[in-house]
């Protein structure tokens, strides 16, 4: 399977985040994600439908894209084309595993893993970002490791705008 090109919802062009574009694109969506949590107090815990998750939930599930995202980056330099992890995002919510989490924590957590993320994407090469490997067995598409990175920016720039539009629909 090929990986997709866009995202149908927020519009997100993967093809348009270049290698030097990862790290501040990441930073300021990361940051401004983080920024929003600490600002909006206990509606950060509302879902404001069935069909939507909390700030919260939403910034748990990106520190989980970027752990294993990482993990993608680092695997798919020493081994040819292997298979990411799936990340199973639903599960995760439904049995709990955010349930103890804090927002100041999250937030903090976010920060720390875009940066980790990122010493870690400093390191390689253009021709490690050509390296190629299967993203998840869930949606089994070959992909670039820059791809990889470039899905690290799409996480964290859509869920930036989940956690706007929750704003608007608490308010
Ligand atoms: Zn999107």
């Amino acid at each position: 399977m090929t990986a997709p090109t866009t995202c149908d919802v927020c519009g997100f062009v993967y093809a348009g985040v270049t290698p030097g574009d990862v790290a501040p694109r990441l930073t300021a969506a990361t940051t401004s994600l983080a920024n929003v949590m600490a600002a909006s107090g206990d509606v950060v815990r509302i879902r404001p439908s069935e069909q939507r998750w909390s700030i919260l939930e939403y910034a748990c599930h990106l520190r989980d894209v970027l752990i294993s995202i990482r993990e993608r980056l680092i695997l798919a330099t020493i081994v040819d084309v292997p298979t990411g992890v799936a990340l199973h995002r639903d599960e995760r919510v439904e049995r709990g595993f955010y349930r103890n989490d804090s927002v100041d924590d999250v937030a903090e957590d976010i920060r720390m893993l875009s940066r980790l993320l990122l010493t870690t994407y400093a390191v390689l090469s253009a021709h490690d970002l050509q390296r190629r490997l299967i993203y998840s067995p869930v949606s089994p598409n070959e992909v670039t490791i820059l791809w990889a990175a470039a899905q690290a920016v799409h996480e964290a720039e859509h869920h930036l705008a989940d956690v706007e539009e929750n704003l608007t629909l608490l308010a």
